[in-house]
Formats: C-alpha cells, structure tokens, sequence
C-alpha cells in the first residue's frame, strides 16, 4: 500500500499535522522533496514538535523514516534537529532512519547564494527561505552537487569538490563581490558533520523495494503545496522542486512502483507564505483577525503568513495536479469566529468569469468572485462526530465538496493528533 500526503495550496495546510495522525497506520514515512525550508509543526502526547528536514514518522517509535534522493540535505541543520528531538527523547537510530545516498546536500555556499541574490533583487525578492533550496537545485541539475553517498570516500569527494568550489567562487567573488569559500573549509564542513550521518546512508530504493513486497505499508510526505510545484506551481514564485504526488515515487527511489492513495491535505482558509500573487488575499484588519485566529505565522521562518478565504479555483486546481482521491479539510475550527463566511468560487476579468486556474503571469489581473455563507459562531474544537457538527459548519464543508467534486474525508478541528472527525 503507498499513500501521499500532499498539499492542495500554497503549503502549511496541515501535513505534518496529518501524517503524525494517518500513520498510526503505516510502517514507513518517506520524504520525497524538499530541505529545510520546511516547517512542519506536530503536537501530540509527546510534545510540541517542528520538523524542516525529518519526516514527520520520526515521532512514531515504530515507523522507519526514509529521506529520498529527490531532496535537499543541510547536514549541519539535519544533525541539529536530529539532536534536538533526542534530547526530547525521540529515538533516532539506523533502524528508524534511512538517508538516501543519492540525496544531495546543501552547502553553506548555496545559503550564501541565496541570500545574496535575494538582497540583489531588493523589492523584487522571490521571498525565498534563504535555505539555499533554489541554488543547491540549480547545481543538482548542473551536476555539481555532492551526494550525501559520496561522504564514504572523502579522497574521492575532495578531488571532485575541488572543481566544484573553483567554479562556484567565480560566481560568489566576481558576481556578487562577496568572500570566496575555500575547499579546506568546505571539506571540514562535511567531514565534521557527515560522521554523525554516515550510519544512517544507505540505498533507500532498496530498502523501500523490499520492505513494499513485504507488504508494509508506505506513505509518503511532500513538503509543500500544489502551487508551489516547480512545474505546476506559480512559477517562479514557487518552491525548486516537484511537490506534486506523482512525483514520490521518484523522489523516494521507487519509480518502478505506483500510488494507491493520493490525500490531498486543504485548509478550510487559504495562506500563502512569501511572495506572489495570491487572488483572494484580505488586507487590513480583516487579515488580522483571520491571522491571528488561525496563528498563520510561518514554522520556518517566522514570518506573518498572508491569508484569505477558501478559493475553490486555485484548490480545484491542486486537487487535480495532486490526482487527489481524497481531501483532509484542516483548521476548521479557526473560522468559528466568522458571522460571514466568504468562498472564492470564480476569479473575474474584463466581466468574464473563470473557474479555471490561470497562467501565473495572468493571475495578477483576476479579481474574485464570491459566494456568501452563513458561520457557526460557536466553538468546534471538541467536536468529534459529524454529528456533533453545528449545521452551518457541516454545510459549508458540503459546499466545497461540491464544488471541488472530491470527498472530504477527515476535518480537522484542533492542532493536537485526536482533535479531527471521519465523515
Ligand atoms: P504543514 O507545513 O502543511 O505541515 O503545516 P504547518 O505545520 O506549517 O502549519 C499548520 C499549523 O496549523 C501548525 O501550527 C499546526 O499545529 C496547526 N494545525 C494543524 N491542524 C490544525 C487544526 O485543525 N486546527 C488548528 N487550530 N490548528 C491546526
Ligand atoms: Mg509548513
């Protein structure tokens, strides 16, 4: 059985959140994408826990967590992080994490590049994380990144890194006029940091090949949104890699086996983090109060996330790019202090209405349209059957699922593991 867990929006819809709760039922958890520019926040009996770079299994004493090759490895953030749930007293082994040999990492001069080029761009900022995602991509895709495979024989990697640091100084010194990085300093870098991870390297395709015909049960974490999908995301205001379902098999290691599951988890309110349009976005005071209710300042960074109402345009969308079978509506329980509930259903143009999610550079022209409908005005958050449900509450989650043609399967109402109701 292999399940995805992935994002209808723009990101934090509540994955983490969710695979800590759906993986009770699963052996595995693998992450197939991404670095640490992710925050994944996970309350349950053991704690408050945010992860950027372990899959959110970790917490689960008998899940294996697998890191695939399609992501992108701080190894100094990895072993930090790996440090700060063991001294909460998570249990972090061989046995329960697996780190892919042909991931590839992220250098302290891919921080320093993005950093820079995001001063660069001044006011025209992709709001990047300034984690070195995009940059260290850009040299998977030059091929020259090293793997984490490579930190075995470091002879080998200082002869290969040699070339790689040489060519990357022409950009730091002459593009951007900043300090050169030396090959002795870079070599320390993953010598002191690539010990504490070497135990955990392996061939991570194998292992899931294996453990798969054994009948275990594989789920997979993507990291962020549709819509922030290198391909179909809004582009370039998007994440550096392929977020989408589709691609888990092949960001894992096994792109010979296929989905049985895609969940796609949604917010019952829209948030976007960084720049780029976002049609329904609220402004003002109105912003406030829907921030504030549902605490949209991002796990990663800080940063205050912008917000909006449900838009069933761009979530249709997502819906489709992640081929979702399902829907997981999370947060719920954050609108309960809304009178009036507003839903984008249509975006406008020159008096002609679209339901159909349109090309990035359009989108900035699109005002929305909305539907009305009545709040609950009560809380939510003990809820735990369908029945328990005000009729308004019940009734606005029917009216997304028609719009969306999808079965909402689980809501979420609260941040801890059992605050969430099957309908
Ligand atoms: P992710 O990146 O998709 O894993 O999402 P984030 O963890 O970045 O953001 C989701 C935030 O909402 C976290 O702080 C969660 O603890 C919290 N959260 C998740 N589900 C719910 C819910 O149903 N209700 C409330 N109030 N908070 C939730
Ligand atoms: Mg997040």
């Amino acid at each position: 059985m292999l399940t995805a867990i992935c994002g209808i929006n723009w990101g934090d819809e509540g994955k983490g959140r969710m695979v800590d709760l759906l993986s009770s039922d699963y052996d595995v958890v693998v992450r197939y994408q991404g670095g640490n520019n992710a925050g994944h926040t996970v309350i349950n009996e053991r704690g408050k826990f945010v992860l950027n770079l372990l899959p959110s299994g970790i917490l689960r004493e008998e899940v294996v967590n697998v890191m695939g090759n399609g992501m992108v490895v701080d190894i100094k953030h990895l072993v930090e992080e790996m440090g700060r749930l063991q001294s909460a007293g998570i249990k972090i082994t061989p046995a329960n994490l697996k780190i892919s040999d042909r991931a590839v990492i992220t250098m302290p001069y891919n921080v320093m590049q993005d950093c820079l080029e995001e001063a660069r761009l001044a006011d025209k900022k992709y709001g990047s994380t300034k984690r070195g995602i995009g940059p260290i991509y850009g040299d998977k895709y030059m091929k020259k990144a090293v793997r984490m495979g490579e930190l075995f024989d470091l002879e080998m990697l200082r002869e290969r890194l040699k070339d790689i640091v040489e060519w990357k100084n022409l950009t730091i010194s002459n593009v951007y006029n900043a300090e050169p990085v030396t090959l002795d300093g870079m070599m320390e870098y993953l010598t002191e940091y690539g010990k504490k991870l070497l135990p955990f390297v392996c061939d991570t395709g194998l292992y899931l090949n294996e453990a798969n015909k054994q009948g275990k049960k594989i789920m997979f974490e993507a990291q962020l949104g549709a819509l922030r999908d290198i391909d179909f995301g809004i582009y370039p205001y998007t994440s550096s890699s392929n977020t989408i379902a589709s691609y888990a098999p092949i960001g894992a290691g096994v792109p010979n086996l296929k989905l049985d599951l895609s969940i796609g988890i949604m917010k019952a309110y829209s948030t976007c983090v960084g720049e780029g349009p976002f049609t329904v976005e609220y402004f003002g005071e109105k912003a406030e109060e829907l921030r504030k209710a549902g605490g949209e300042y991002g796990a990663a960074t800080g940063r205050p996330r912008r917000v909006g109402p449900f838009d069933v345009v761009a979530s249709k969308y997502g819906i489709r790019m992640q081929g979702a079978d399902e829907i997981a509506l999370t947060k719920l329980d954050v609108m309960s202090y809304m009178k009036e509930i507003e839903v984008c259903v249509g975006y406008e143009l020159d008096g002609n209405v679209t339901t159909e999610f349109p090309f990035t550079q359009k989108l900035d022209k699109y005002k929305p349209v909305y539907v009305t409908k009545k709040g609950w005005q009560a809380d939510i958050s003990k809820c735990r059957k369908k029945e328990d449900l005000p009729k308004e509450a019940l009734d606005y989650i029917l009216f997304l699922e028609e719009q969306l043609g999808t079965k909402i399967k689980y809501v979420s109402v609260g941040a801890e593991r059992e605050a969430y109701i099957v309908l």
